[in-house]
């Protein structure tokens, strides 16, 4: 680690995944700078990536291991603590089975950590209880793309946002939340102004500043939208009936679910409650123009009826033959930094490693036999609301949860809380002393964090980047990667021997183009990076997999076994819970510009927080006066779920019979603000993603009693 010598890695915030040269200076200071050669940003950072380094000091920072001794954390070495995780986990699998143990994850992870994490469970304790936070941000997307393409894969890339005549963003505030992506669209737009923007969103937020159209949709309606765009296209004559014909199947189911409530946009105006010639003009827009991206984020995902939203979405575009060429193509924009490299190594508890599939007995065999593991898991585990649930009905006796903060994140988080209290053992690995989590923890291991540690990632576009550390390990900290196979190996299990992230990153290249003698062989693998040396892996350079292809289904061929892609008939749903008299408020929840989740980094970096200093909650002037609460002064809101008190704004964005408010703050940083104690704990049924911008509330001036 040469000083003034800039350390190329990637930003750890959003899937963007912008890259970063990092310099340590000679007085210790680290200059942060966007790396020019990454095309993701080639050279631009946002407000939140050019702060990273304020963030690296070691305030609150857990730096060495602790075990709970009569009801005490306690400092303790790494062979008490290893052997108190390895010790408690073998005894509750030898009483209770495999199934009484879980692991809760993180996109926060590098994909080196989280294969280790799903190989330990999935193979070797034997079973699927291994679970995201990327549950609560994309696996509606998963599912969407496995239903439609048969593999959850991402067709397109960030350039055809640049190439696109029409680019619509739904349910993305893609300039606070994708923020570089979002300057590579204003940028375009300038040499291009011809290029069309259009945002589909319940709010006025910050991205439709530049749009051209806002379509202000009621939240929870954006079936019915996207299913009136497929009836209007198979009106007009925009079907591509060539590409239909050859490369897809079940449009016909598709087109009678959407017709059942959709056929007729002056309805789906008055379901979505947007300005009907508003909307016609949109259908009409889209039906004209070949070069379509459709971007969608959380506003897609975070619903009870998530997975039909974005299968909704991809309808539109299998139906015109708009996908896998330049400038067109759905496309989904993930949350985190590591959530597409999770999926890769089978991050979520109803995935396996290489994108194969838990429940096809083929697939756990192909696995199997090239981990040589003991046991496999035979059937998916439990999805992170359930495992919680799972948790405090004493069926999961034994969580560890690493780099995420779920008594905080998750939705019903009071609920979270009474089952951490109740799990008999909890152990944490974290980077923060102080995070609402810990308090539960029966034993806390202090984890590497971004700067000291290395490996790879992968951001929404399929490119896989190098993060690699250019500070030293703090204190007692270790690479999660590490910690897990100390603890395999304590339980006895073999095949965790792993030196290095590049041991860790070649097993997983191997495994994705293995396959044993009966199974089919797979579409995508991460062939050509299989074969890495540790110089080769030291050097890597971003790129998109499968090496080579920046787009894929250009050619019509999908993962499915015919080689074709599915439409998927989405018959409209409204959000689980509506609104009624006690709760008349719907309540919508996301990011703010420059804050990052539970803000154990963004937090430490001062000027993050000028943009926005506290928790707030935003609602139309009209419902403030209605509800007797006033701008500026603390109110409640409340849910069947649970409580918390922020300062109300006028953000200005917001319609009447809504409130937002912010995720990131939590009783560690704030007081009462955990949004998530709020939120109801309802899922997507195909996906298991929460509903978390649909909970009714509602809300009341504070008094402090
Ligand atoms: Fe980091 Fe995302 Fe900002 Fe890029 S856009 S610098 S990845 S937070």
């Amino acid at each position: 680690m040469t000083s003034c010598t800039p350390v190329k890695t990637t930003c750890p915030y959003c899937g963007v995944g912008c890259g970063v040269e990092a310099t340590r200076l000679p007085d210790g200071a680290i200059r942060i700078a966007g790396d020019a050669a990454h095309p993701a940003n080639l050279g631009r950072l946002c407000v939140k990536g050019s702060a990273l380094g304020d963030t690296l000091d070691l305030d609150n920072r857990l730096l060495q291991p602790q075990v709970r001794v009569d009801g005490v954390l306690q400092r303790a070495s790494w062979d008490v603590a290893l052997d108190k995780v390895a010790g408690g986990l073998r005894a509750i699998i030898a009483e209770h089975g495999p199934d009484a143990v879980a692991l809760y994850v993180s996109g926060q992870l590098l994909t080196e950590d989280y294969y280790v994490a799903n190989k330990f469970m999935k193979g070797y304790v034997g079973s699927a209880n291994i679970d995201t936070n990327s549950r609560l941000c994309m696996s509606s997307a998963v599912a969407g793309h496995k239903r439609a393409f048969g593999e959850d894969i991402v067709p397109g890339c960030y350039e055809d946002l640049e190439l696109a005549d029409m680019v619509v963003l739904v349910g993305s505030n893609t300039a606070w939340c994708h923020p570089i992506l979002f300057q590579r669209i204003a940028r375009i737009r300038e040499t291009r102004p011809e290029m069309k923007l259009v945002v589909i969103d319940p709010r006025r937020t910050a991205t439709c500043e530049l749009a051209d159209v806002h379509l202000p949709v009621k939240p929870g309606t954006d079936v019915w939208l996207f299913n009136g765009l497929l009836c209007h296209l198979a009106r007009e004559g925009v079907i591509d009936d060539a590409f239909v014909t050859q490369h897809s199947a079940g449009l016909d189911a598709a087109l009678a679910a959407a017709h059942v409530d959709c056929s007729d946009p002056v309805q789906v105006a008055k379901i979505c409650k947007v300005d009907p010639q508003a909307l016609l003009a949109f259908y009409r827009a889209f039906a004209a123009t070949r070069k379509v991206v459709t971007a969608f984020s959380q506003g897609v995902n975070q619903s009870s009826s998530g997975t039909d939203k974005v299968n909704s979405i991809i309808n539109c575009h299998l139906a015109t033959g708009r996908i896998g060429q330049p400038g067109m193509g759905p496309f989904s924009l993930t949350g985190q930094p590591n959530a597409m490299g999770g999926r890769e190594v089978g991050g979520l508890a109803n995935m396996l490693a290489a994108h194969l599939e838990l429940d096809n007995p083929l697939h756990r065999d192909t696995v199997q036999t090239f981990w040589d593991s003991p046991r496999m898991a035979h059937k998916p585990g439990l999805k992170a609301v359930e495992l919680f649930h799972a948790i405090e009905a004493g069926k999961v006796k034994a969580v560890w949860i690493i780099a995420t903060n779920p008594l905080v994140s998750m939705p019903d988080a009071d609920q979270v809380r009474r089952a951490l209290a109740k799990c008999e053992l909890v152990v944490v690995s974290d980077i923060s002393a102080g995070s609402d989590t810990n308090a539960h923890a029966d034993v806390l291991l202090p984890a590497l964090g971004w700067g000291e540690k290395d490996g790879t990632v992968t951001n929404s576009e399929r490119r896989i980047s190098r993060q690699r550390a250019f500070l030293p390990a703090p204190g007692a900290a270790r690479a999660d990667w590490q910690v897990l196979c100390e603890v395999a190996t304590r339980m006895g299990y073999a095949g965790f021997d792993f030196t290095s992230p590049q041991a860790i990153f070649d097993e997983h290249a191997r495994l994705s183009t293995f396959r044993n003698a009966a199974e089919t062989a797979r579409l995508f693998n991460l062939a050509g990076l299989d074969k890495l040396d540790a110089a080769q892996y030291d050097a890597l350079a971003p790129q998109q997999w499968p090496q080579g292809r920046v787009r894929l289904f250009g050619d019509g061929r999908f993962a499915h076994a015919d080689g074709r892609a599915r439409f998927v008939p989405t018959p409209p749903r409204a959000p689980r819970n509506a609104p009624d008299a006690e709760y008349p408020l719907i309540l919508n929840t996301g990011r703010v510009r420059d804050q990052w989740h539970t803000m154990t980094r963004t937090g430490k970096a001062a000027k993050l927080s000028g943009h926005v200093a506290e928790a707030f909650i935003d609602l139309h002037p009209q419902d403030a006066l209605l509800y007797s609460v006033r701008e500026g002064e603390l109110a409640r809101i409340s849910s069947a779920w649970g409580a918390m008190v922020a300062r109300v704004v006028h953000g200005g964005g917001i319609a009447r019979g809504q409130v937002f408010v912010p995720i990131h703050w939590s009783d560690a940083n704030a007081s009462d603000a955990r949004v998530g104690a709020v939120v109801n704990p309802v899922v997507d049924p195909v996906s298991g993603e929460p509903e978390f911008k649909h909970t009714p509330v509602r809300i009341e001036q504070f008094r402090v009693h």
